[in-house]
């Protein structure tokens, strides 16, 4: 008895300490549930899983997302999936999202829905495995409005521009990628039409850039309101702005339009109680007709109007081929022009200038020649207005002085010695700040006496800031450079800048020199611009002498010098040398 006791005694004791054991493992338990349930309570992502169509666990989250009261909870309601799928604004499609895991139950998904609240959520789907048995599913869910809106936003802003709201030109592109797409396949066809604000430079500078900025909102409202809700406007940036015209059906309706956004334009905008009229200049491309893709399309409507500024402002153009030809020649010797800069293929051609009272050499004019090719000889009208619009007209000019103070050295030692030799220089050339600095440097390194070199300059320098025209002029008078103003009478010949500026020539323009002898007002002209010259102490010099009676006239006018085809055309260095000796011979004979 006693041993049995003692061993049940041990047993009991066991049992005791296993209990004892067995409460602290429950009591743990317990504590990791509740922990883990306050965490689970904690995240903001619904979760909840699903065993055989019932809610087996849920945090807070998920009730709110389901719309469950904590009763619900408590009294153990049986809660099924449906509760979940009621709450999608497309069940349908939720159900075909997730049909894997209808077909696969151990699968993982990730997706999205929007809920019956309007909400966006992302979702994980996870299977819940133990011991290598599915037992059910778990949820989660993730509210993502906010990103998405964000994502819209940001979406919006890459697409509009900030200041009035329109599309921007990223969008714009996308739109008419799309109109040309549509447009082929309905065999239609679409208008484009560019619209620049025409001096709209003149309101941000007078007004300041707020008012400049007010302007543009107000232009583009007005813009809307001549267009159809289907017609697409949008702003390039600055003042320049587009309209997509979809499936138009002929020009007329095009013009129409282009007339009400001009008529638009003609209410002024006020600032500050001051009244401002600003017009536009629009150009217009059609597609298929111009262009089947959105750059091209958007490029020629951008030449149209930049050729209805050049006709004038406040009109429409439409694009022609002939505008991009003109363009395309013009892009064409720009770039054969640079090729001729590096590859030296110029030449200069001199026509001499004789004095009308002895008919001797006084000086001599360098005119360029492009020599494009060994037969073809170009003539700088046709390429020196382009070589000025594209800057090129700088590098040609010191190759041009470059070239001259060579040839004066080459002069040196023969009949030619000491003549001077003039330069044609243009506007764009006076108006670089380093122009005089390039000149002296050229002269200086040949070694050259800058009194025999000449500038001839065109009176569109007086366009130029007067001050800095004045000093330039001075500088170059500092080292004896002599000026003339070419083709007097033809620009605005100011008798201002003749009072106030130092110039040694007035060249008479060839187009009162021509008939002179016929044209008795072509004789007053050149008359008094002798006499103003004359009297202003300057050398008067005629060009464009054709004939004797021409020569006869300006000689008796007194006219000190004479340039033209009567005496000799424009000629190379060598003819030249030959004609100065001629020239030379004659006029000792005459002497003798
Ligand atoms: P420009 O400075 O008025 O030069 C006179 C132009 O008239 C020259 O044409 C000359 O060949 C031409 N000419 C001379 N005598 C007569 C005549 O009796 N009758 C007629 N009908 N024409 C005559 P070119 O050489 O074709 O030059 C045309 C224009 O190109 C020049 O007009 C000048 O503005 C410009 N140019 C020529 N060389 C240069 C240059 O090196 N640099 C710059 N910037 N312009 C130049
Ligand atoms: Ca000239
Ligand atoms: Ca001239």
């Amino acid at each position: 008895l006693t041993l049995a006791f003692n061993e049940l005694n041990e047993i009991n004791t066991s049992l005791k300490d296993n209990l004892a054991e067995n409460k602290k493992n429950q009591l743990y338990l317990e504590k990791v549930l509740a922990k883990q349930q306050a965490l689970f309570d904690a995240s903001t992502e619904a979760v909840f899983s699903f065993n055989n169509n019932e809610i087996e666990n849920i945090n807070q989250a998920a009730i709110e997302f389901l719309g469950l009261t904590p009763d619900d909870i408590k009294e153990n309601k049986k809660l099924s999936y449906d509760l979940f799928l009621n709450r999608l604004s497309n069940k349908q499609q939720f159900l075909s999202d997730t049909v894997e895991t209808k077909e696969n139950e151990r699968t993982t998904l990730h997706g999205f829905f929007e809920a019956i609240n309007g909400n966006y959520y992302e979702f994980y789907s996870v299977p819940e495995i133990t011991e290598g048995h599915y037992i059910g599913r778990m949820w989660c869910c993730r509210d993502i409005t906010n990103i998405r809106k964000n994502e819209a936003l940001l979406l919006y802003r890459a697409n509009h521009d900030a200041l009035t709201e329109l599309p921007n030109r990223a969008m714009i592109l996308e739109e008419l990628n799309h109109a040309i797409k549509l447009s082929k396949r309905h065999n239609s066809k679409i208008g484009l039409l560019f619209i620049d604000l025409d001096d709209f430079k003149k309101i941000n500078d007078t007004a300041g850039h707020q008012e400049g900025d007010r302007y543009l909102i107000e232009f583009a409202n007005r813009l809307q309101s001549v267009l159809k809700s289907g017609d697409i406007l949008g702003r390039l940036g600055g003042d320049e702005f587009v309209v997509i015209l979809e499936d138009i059906k002929n020009i007329a309706h095009i013009i129409q339009i282009n007339q009400r956004i001009l008529k638009l334009c003609e209410v002024p905008f006020y600032i500050k109680d001051k009244k401002y009229h600003i017009s536009c200049s629009i150009g217009v491309s059609i597609s298929p007709d111009d262009a089947i893709n959105s750059d091209e399309l958007i490029r020629k409507a951008d030449m149209a109007m930049y050729q209805a500024k050049k006709l004038g402002k406040n009109i429409y153009h439409l694009f022609d081929n002939k505008l991009e030809k003109v363009a395309l020649e013009k892009v064409n010797i720009e770039s054969q022009l640079r090729d001729a800069i590096v590859n030296d293929d110029f030449i200069l051609h001199f026509q001499p200038k004789i004095s009308l009272n002895n008919n001797s050499l006084h000086s001599v004019e360098a005119l360029i020649r492009w020599q494009k090719t060994a037969q073809e000889l170009v003539y700088p009208d046709s390429f020196i207005n382009i070589a000025e619009e594209n800057g090129l007209i700088k590098s040609i000019t010191y190759w041009v002085i470059n070239k001259a103070c060579k040839t004066l050295k080459h002069w040196q030692g023969t009949v030619l010695e000491n003549i001077p030799l003039s330069l044609n220089i243009t506007a764009l050339d006076f108006s670089d700040k380093h122009f005089v600095d390039q000149v002296f440097k050229i002269i200086d390194k040949n070694a050259i006496n800058p009194a025999l070199i000449e500038l001839e300059l065109t009176e569109s320098i007086f366009l130029n800031d007067i001050s800095s025209v004045k000093k330039t002029i001075a500088k170059l008078k500092s080292r004896n450079i002599k000026l003339s103003i070419d083709d007097f009478g033809t620009g605005f010949s100011s008798f201002a800048y003749l009072r106030d500026l130092d110039i040694d020539f007035l060249k008479i323009d060839k187009s009162f020199v021509f008939g002179v002898h016929k044209d008795p007002k072509s004789r007053a002209i050149v008359k008094s611009i002798i006499d103003i010259g004359s009297n202003l102490g300057m050398k008067v010099i005629a060009e464009g002498i054709e004939s004797e009676n021409e020569m006869a006239i300006l000689t008796e006018e007194g006219c000190h010098i004479g340039q033209g085809y009567y005496m000799s055309k424009p000629v190379s260095d060598e003819l030249l040398m030959q004609y100065a000796t001629k020239l030379n011979i004659i006029n000792s004979k005459k002497g003798n």
